[in-house]
């Protein structure tokens, strides 16, 4: 039987993060209701289009899915189970968190519907970072919350973020050195990108604050690699690392195309060969939540894309690029070019100059 993830955007935050993009609105219990209504109706009028395929993989992501109360969470996850096939022996069921909803109570909600793996934005182990990007939460809580994330036996998945402003070397060490001694299944290191209408951008703009030259952020990447592998992480992806083979099975569907659908505003979805996704606006999902704002077909030049973001990269016989660029890739430690072409995390880097240069973009 073919396979297929399902992906649900929750679209509610408490606080806006400085630098975050994501789609969100402030989060009101009303809202919270309207928006339960529209995904169930989403959840059951589509279930007839995988009707001959098998939900591998839910991931619940946002915004902050842990805001959501444990009535709203119960109905979003039956209509899913009632609806689609599942086999619960083999599903990862995965929920983005923030470490300042998380209690005992509300953790062991989460085993009893089933979800086997709990991601949880940290972004850094400093005090003073987490005040920069305006997060809400502080370094004893967090630990504490992954401690008994770990102990309930979930697969742990922690994100952190490389090039906050005034970030050094040792502060990056120091988060290292915390993550080793908790040592998560699974960890996502993202480089801060600065992106428009956020705060960021203005401060940026005004050259309020300092951000990492180029210079310091290609070390502390380089860094974050080199420190994650030496203590059995595999660094299978960009920005993603794992333990004991636990990467993540829902996020390799966006990597290599193999098909998800994608519910809640703002929402993708990629299934018979097409990407589309919801209009990124809460009051339009909640009246009609079959709405798509646009559909693509995916060219070749986007698959190559995608899969050299992964270790494995992309075979030979599938690219056509130019070789004597690969070449010389490859000789200055950017790649690796046997039977399949990969890049190395010098190559990830660049990763954009490079697709640039190889004429994929
Ligand atoms: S980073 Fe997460 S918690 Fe912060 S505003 Fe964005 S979606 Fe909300």
């Amino acid at each position: 039987m073919n396979r297929v993830g399902i992906y649900i955007h929750i679209p509610f935050c408490t606080t806006r993060c400085r630098y975050c993009d994501f789609y969100k609105v402030g989060y009101t219990y009303a809202r919270e209701k309207d928006f339960v209504q529209a995904v169930e109706k989403e959840l059951v009028c589509r279930s007839c289009e995988v009707q001959e395929y098998i939900v591998d993989s839910i991931y619940i992501g946002g915004g902050t899915p842990s805001l959501l109360s444990f009535e709203s969470l119960d109905r979003i996850l039956n209509v899913v189970n009632r609806c689609y096939s599942i086999n619960l022996d083999d599903i990862e069921i995965s929920i983005e968190t923030n470490p300042v909803d998380l209690n005992r109570e509300r953790i062991n909600f989460y085993k009893f519907l089933g979800i086997n793996r709990v991601s949880v934005g940290v972004q850094s182990f400093s005090e003073c970072e987490l005040k920069v990007l305006g997060r809400r939460e502080n370094v004893a809580n967090i630990m504490r919350v992954l401690e008994m994330l770990l102990d309930s036996e979930f697969t742990v998945n922690a994100d952190f973020i490389i090039g906050i402003p005034g970030q050094k070397k040792n502060s990056i060490f120091s988060t290292l050195e915390v993550v080793k001694k908790l040592s998560p299944d699974h960890l996502s290191f993202y480089m801060l990108e600065i992106h428009k209408n956020t705060e960021f951008e203005l401060l940026y703009r005004d050259k309020k604050l300092f951000f990492p030259t180029d210079e310091e952020l290609a070390e502390n990447y380089l860094l974050v690699s080199e420190f994650l592998e030496s203590i059995g992480y595999e660094h299978y992806e960009i920005s993603n690392f794992s333990k004991n083979g636990k990467r993540c099975r829902h996020n390799l569907k966006y990597w290599h195309f193999l098909p998800w659908l994608g519910f809640g505003p703002s929402a993708f979805s990629y299934f018979k060969e097409k990407y589309f996704y919801h209009p990124r606006s809460l009051s339009e999902y909640s009246q009609n939540p079959l709405a798509v704002k646009k559909s693509f077909p995916i060219g070749k030049k986007e698959r190559t894309i995608m899969k050299l973001r992964t270790k494995e990269g992309i075979p030979v016989s599938e690219v056509a690029l130019p070789w004597e660029k690969v070449s010389l890739l490859e000789e200055s430690g950017y790649l690796t070019a046997n039977d399949r072409i990969a890049l190395t995390p010098a190559g990830w880097l660049l990763f954009n100059e490079l697709l640039v240069y190889l004429d994929l973009i």
